[in-house]
Parts: C-alpha cells; sequence; structure tokens
C-alpha cells in the first residue's frame, strides 16, 4: 500500500484529472441519487470510496477528503495527523520524525502538489478534522453540496430575469413602429 501511495503521489496530476472527472460524473448523478434517497446511497457509495481509495491512498476514510488539496498524500496517514504540515521534525532526506522509515506524508503532499493544476490550494490552510464524518463518502457530500449550489445558482439567474420582465413591460412603448418594407417587396406589389 506505501508503494501504491507514492505512485499516486508522482502521479498526482492525473489523479487530479480523474478526481475532476469523477466528480463530475457525481454531480450530474445528483437528481438520481437524490431520488433513491441519498441515505440509502451513503453506504454503497462509502464501501466503494473505501475500497478505491484505500487501494490508491492509503485513505483512512476521515469523511472530509483533501486530497486534491494535498497533492493526492492523505494527510491521515501522517502519525500526528496533521491536517497542515509538516511539523518540525522532518528527518534528513524527508523521512518522518516517529516513523523513521516513511516518507514524510507532508514532504509528499508538497511534492506532489507541483504536479498538480491546483497545487496552490497546498497553501490555503485546512480546518481541523470533523470526527462525526468519519466513515462517511466524501464523495457523496462533495458533489451533493456543490450540486445544490449550482441548483441554487440556476434558480436565483431564473429569478432575476422573471423579475426583469415587469420592468421592462412598464417600459415598453404601447405600439411598436412597424420596420420598413423592403424596397423589392413595394416594388413587386406596384407591379401587380
Ligand atoms: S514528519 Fe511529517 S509525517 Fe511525520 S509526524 Fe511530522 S508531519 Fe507527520
Amino acid at each position: 500500500m506505501y508503494r501504491t501511495r507514492l505512485f499516486a503521489i508522482r502521479h498526482s496530476g492525473k489523479f487530479e484529472w480523474m478526481y475532476q472527472r469523477l466528480e463530475k460524473l457525481m454531480i450530474v448523478l445528483d437528481p438520481v441519487f437524490a431520488r433513491i434517497g441519498y441515505n440509502r446511497v451513503e453506504q454503497p457509495v462509502a464501501l466503494i470510496e473505501k475500497g478505491v481509495k484505500g487501494l490508491l491512498f492509503d485513505c483512512k476514510m476521515c469523511g472530509q477528503c483533501v486530497l486534491s488539496s494535498t497533492g493526492m498524500s492523505c494527510p491521515m496517514n501522517c502519525p500526528k495527523e496533521l491536517r497542515n504540515g509538516p511539523c518540525g521534525g522532518v528527518r534528513p532526506g524527508g523521512y518522518c520524525e516517529v516513523k523513521p522509515n516513511m516518507l514524510c506524508v507532508w514532504a509528499l503532499a508538497w511534492d506532489g502538489s507541483t504536479r498538480m493544476k491546483g497545487g496552490n490550494k497546498i497553501r490555503e490552510v485546512l480546518p481541523p478534522v470533523d470526527r462525526s464524518l468519519k466513515g462517511s463518502s466524501a464523495w457523496l457530500r462533495v458533489s451533493r453540496e456543490k450540486a445544490a449550489k449550482l441548483r441554487e445558482a440556476r434558480e436565483s439567474a431564473r429569478t432575476t430575469i422573471a423579475q426583469a420582465f415587469p420592468a421592462a413591460r412598464a417600459n415598453e412603448p404601447s405600439s411598436a413602429p412597424l420596420a420598413e418594407e423592403p424596397s423589392r417587396a413595394v416594388n413587386k406589389e406596384q407591379r401587380q
């Protein structure tokens, strides 16, 4: 698993691309999930997520995935579970202070971020881990939140357009002037 984790960090740019596609797909599927019931799909999706991310990233299913902000290096593998790292104890060669045989999760995170389009996200301070979300599907929660935001934006755009109509009607002239007839049409009538 450790080797796969290193592989994922070496190919963080490709995994970032795949993650973005997956998120888009999950957003498209939002009406389907809503119809079935998010509480019903939670368990099967969480199981798939656990399998895939466990294999690729040694994911611990914290429920608030930050891989896209940490160079695809899961911070839950840091023995101190630091959410903003690294700590001050990184050994020479980038090895962990607590586990000397393991490369520092955060040193790897900074490395992985350099290969990602959104790599600068690593500079944003991450909130502390919310333990109540442990075991839940981060994929489902994030895509559900994004789908709700998109819906809200669409509804607000429609409301703005609908509200603009009465004002436009009030300003519009009672009878619009007719456009001039094309000269060819006029000549045709005269010919008849
Ligand atoms: S050296 Fe890195 S992985 Fe080890 S405890 Fe510190 S931040 Fe975590």
